[in-house]
């Protein structure tokens, strides 16, 4: 099992960790910085040892580590590429005021997809006659939020709590609440609360500004936008 320190912690860029398993390419460790890919969430990229690490991803309760290179057993360093995921935890943590603070929260659209990445993101809406107009005025109203600035909490909450909670989870599939004991809360002060298990920035401040890209019509009720954030 591996410890994921990137949930309690995602400002942390180095660390060492003990090899658990190195199968071919594959690394193991007890715990890990490196944010497996995941919940729209690109993964991390960086160095443990000196190989470099080109993939992550979840299997059961390990985080398996893909490397170009050689990692020995024992003791090794870790190191993510930071400004890839500050990238990351910025594009997120916007997503969240877009998504959920403003698209969810104000106007009752449900997300119906995500995909982030370090450029341009995008998500998939079901909201009938949403059209440029709007989205435009949702992307000013979220800047808004963000310049006012708010503080991003973390904290768990018990899975019973969590199955109370309709706002917590914004996408149609909740099934996946079933099978977790405690549930992470990413809550930004006054704006949105979601069960999570991203990287985001401490506050909304460090995003910079949002804007959009394209807009798209994917079926009748279904909008997709896509958006980058610019310092
Ligand atoms: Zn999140």
């Amino acid at each position: 099992m591996t410890e994921l320190l990137y949930l309690d912690d995602s400002y942390i860029r180095e660390l060492e960790g003990q090899v658990i398993r190195v199968d071919g390419n594959h690394v193991i460790l007890d715990r890990t910085i490196f944010y497996p890919r995941g919940g729209g969430q690109p993964n991390d990229t960086g160095y443990i040892g000196s190989a470099r690490v080109i993939d992550v991803y979840k299997e059961g309760d390990d985080v398996v580590h893909v490397v170009e290179g050689s990692v020995t057993e024992g003791r090794v360093r870790m190191v993510i590429d930071w400004e890839r995921r500050y990238r990351l935890m910025r594009m997120h943590t916007a997503a969240h005021v877009l998504a959920g603070g403003v698209m969810y929260g104000k106007y009752k659209a449900m997300i119906t997809g995500n995909q982030l990445d370090t450029d341009i993101s995008r998500f998939d809406f079901n909201i009938d006659n949403f059209d440029r107009e709007l989205m435009e005025r949702a992307v000013r109203e979220a800047n808004e939020i963000i310049a006012r600035n708010a503080r991003v909490r973390v904290y768990y909450i018990s899975k019973e709590e969590a199955l109370n909670r309709p706002d917590l989870v914004k996408l149609y599939k909740r099934d996946f609440l079933e099978k977790l004991e405690r549930v992470r809360i990413v809550e930004i002060e006054g704006v949105d609360i979601q069960a999570d298990g991203g990287t985001h920035v401490r506050e909304l401040s460090e995003i910079g500004k949002i804007e959009i890209v394209k807009m798209e019509n994917k079926g009748k009720s279904n909008r997709r936008v896509y958006f980058r954030i610019i310092p």
